[in-house]
């Protein structure tokens, strides 16, 4: 493999011009005021994501083009277009008037990708509903979390996963006052205290006039995971959609006539904000594949679909690798034009093997649920260095920096303007899409800010040409598969279980994943490590937690190390199974 520490930047790809080929000059050039004109805004003066990404085309000949395409196995594909869209969610809008559900009020979905969740999503946007897309992997225990901290009144669900996921659950979560089913496959199976949403939408009107929301009115509710406490509900207001249109073009290369597939499940921030709104903002068709991984599928997909603009995660490219390249070799891609990546590290021989295998590099860019949007990114208007994550998109200013107390609150920090020099990687807060609050969090918010820069969690380098590096998290959060999973929610969930005395989670590095979820138990009196009790806490994990968040490896210990004031520290944990130096245990409590 030909492994360049540059790529440079090629001349378009078919007869589609890039959006933007002068780094420098673009952004000298940009505001946000001026973005913000390149939507048409609401009749009374407003803004609103839903109206933007769906109503906005009905006048274009945009409206009788395919907006969202979505396919499965062994099911022919359904075609939806902007006009069928836009009839959708105003039904769904008319459901929610029809209930009396309030702008303002929180809805949560939790499906798969079918297009109840796309409409559900979006027509609830148009009432000024506040959403929230769960994934549909979750298992009981993180879902009802979510729904109790966000108060949702809402629930958009199917028959299956209301039965195996909410039923037993639901006098858990007292705020729930409808919860909205759609059938799996075939009929409904009809649940008491639940409404049918297919039969609601068939009788609904598909006339529905979408809400004046305010720009800073909140849209989308996005659950993160933190190093301790109960995830945080990063609050996003409808304004962002100026970020999603923006980011759109720059770093994905969006244009009305291309086929875009974005293979982030919308239950994550990045399916949501490039899965739904970004596509449907620049007038093109999304595909959307209700299937999980398969390498071969997604070649065939890649290939038959004519996909020209591919935004991926670097686990599912690893898995890609893995499969081997004669199975990609078997299949060709001329639609292709323009392929991006994101969520984790992504190394620089997938970049090298985008080249080789399909023809372009992988484009990584980075971005956080906090930020709504992409602010750092490869992208057509310069060159790719591969293991970088790019540079600052137009309207973004990213710092590094050092805390300068660490304790301290606020956080007072000292830029680091030298380059190469590892730090915390820090934004000037002053973009559409920048989160408004974690819900009733206000302290954990704050300490987010020194200034007007916002502390994003992650160590990071600049080089001298502003192009910036992953070095790592600041923090003991865990990234898996691209999913970032809190340490906390896991352990709270082990300590459960009738054996458990204590429980310490870590990520363990993995080729494929980037992390697993390992986790480390000591036991109560009386209890004994064996491979069946290591089972039977598995299960419990897995049962209460779902497949994506419960830890893949449990490791029984006498005892945990703990600081001296008692919180185990998950650090040494990690240095332990590494094998690395242990660092500074000063604080740690005698005999752990
Ligand atoms: P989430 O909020 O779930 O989208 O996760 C955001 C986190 O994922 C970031 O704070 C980073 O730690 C990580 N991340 C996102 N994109 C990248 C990238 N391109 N390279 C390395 N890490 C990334």
């Amino acid at each position: 493999m030909n492994r360049p520490a540059v790529i440079h930047k090629t001349s378009p790809v078919g007869s589609v011009k890039p959006h933007w080929d002068d780094y420098e000059g673009e952004r000298s050039r940009f505001s946000w005021r001026k973005a913000r004109q390149a939507l048409s805004g609401m009749p009374g003066g407003g803004i609103n994501m839903a109206f933007e990404a769906v109503d906005r085309h009905l006048d274009t000949p945009t409206r009788d083009s395919v907006a969202l395409r979505f396919v499965a196995r062994n099911q022919p594909a359904l075609d939806l277009s902007y006009a069928e869209l836009a009839r959708q969610t105003n039904r769904f809008a008319n459901v929610l008037e029809g209930l009396g559900v309030q702008k303002g009020a929180h809805l949560f979905v939790l499906a798969g990708r079918m297009p109840a969740l796309y409409i559900a999503v979006l027509g609830a946007l148009k009432k000024g509903v506040v959403v929230t897309p769960m994934f549909s992997a979750f298992g009981p225990e993180p879902i009802a979390t979510r729904i109790n901290l966000g108060a949702g009144e809402v629930l958009v669900t199917t028959d299956v996963l209301y039965q195996r996921k909410i039923k037993p659950w639901r006098q858990q979560m007292p705020s729930l006052r409808h919860v909205l089913l759609v059938a799996e496959e075939g009929g409904l199976t009809q649940e008491p205290d639940t409404l049918d949403l297919g039969q609601l939408l068939r009788e609904a009107s598909d006339a529905f006039t979408t809400v004046n929301t305010s720009g800073q009115d909140p849209a989308l509710l996005h659950f993160t995971s933190g190093t301790t406490g109960t995830p945080k509900g990063a609050l996003h207001v409808h304004e962002a959609v100026v970020t999603h249109f923006q980011t759109g073009r720059y770093a994905l290369d969006l244009h009305e006539e291309d086929r875009f597939w974005c293979t982030a499940d919308p239950g994550w921030v990045t399916g949501t904000s490039y899965g739904i709104m970004a596509p449907l903002l620049q007038g093109v068709t999304s595909l959307i594949d209700r299937e999980e991984f398969d390498a071969e599928r997604w070649y065939h997909l890649l290939a038959e679909e004519r996909i020209s603009v591919w935004y991926t995660a670097p686990t599912a490219l690893r898995m890609l690798m893995k499969a081997g390249k004669a199975l990609a070799q078997q299949h060709r891609f001329p639609a292709l034009r323009f392929v991006a990546s994101v969520g984790e590290p992504l190394n620089p021989e997938a970049v090298w093997w985008g080249q080789e295998v399909l023809g372009l590099p992988i484009h990584d860019n980075w971005w956080q649920t906090e930020t709504g949007g992409i602010m750092i990114a490869n992208t057509p208007a310069f060159d790719i260095k591969p293991g970088s994550m790019g540079r600052p998109l137009p309207g973004i200013d990213a710092f590094i920096v050092e805390h300068l107390e660490f304790e301290g609150e606020p956080p007072r920090v000292r830029v680091l303007e030298t380059p190469d020099v590892e730090g915390e990687l820090a934004l000037r807060a002053n973009w559409p899409s920048m989160f408004r609050g974690y819900l009733n969090n206000e302290t954990r918010y704050a300490k987010c800010f020194a200034g007007d820069l916002y502390l994003t969690g992650d160590l990071a380098r600049r080089d001298a040409e502003g192009y910036f590096w992953f070095v790592g998290r600041a923090d003991d959060v865990i990234k898996s598969a691209g999913h970032l999973i809190g340490p906390f929610e896991v352990e709270s969930v082990l300590m459960e279980h009738a054996a458990v005395a204590e429980a310490g989670v870590i990520g363990k590095p993995d080729p494929v994943v980037g992390e697993v979820v390992k986790a480390f138990v000591s036991l109560k009196d009386g209890c004994t490590a064996n491979e069946m009790l290591r089972m039977d806490i598995l299960a419990h994990a897995r049962k209460r937690l779902g497949p994506a968040v419960a830890p893949k490896e449990i490791a029984f210990l006498p005892v945990l190390p703990r600081t001296r004031s008692g919180k185990i520290m998950r650090r040494l944990l990690k240095a332990r199974e590494l094998g690395l130096p242990e660092g500074d245990t000063s604080t740690l409590e005698a005999g752990a």
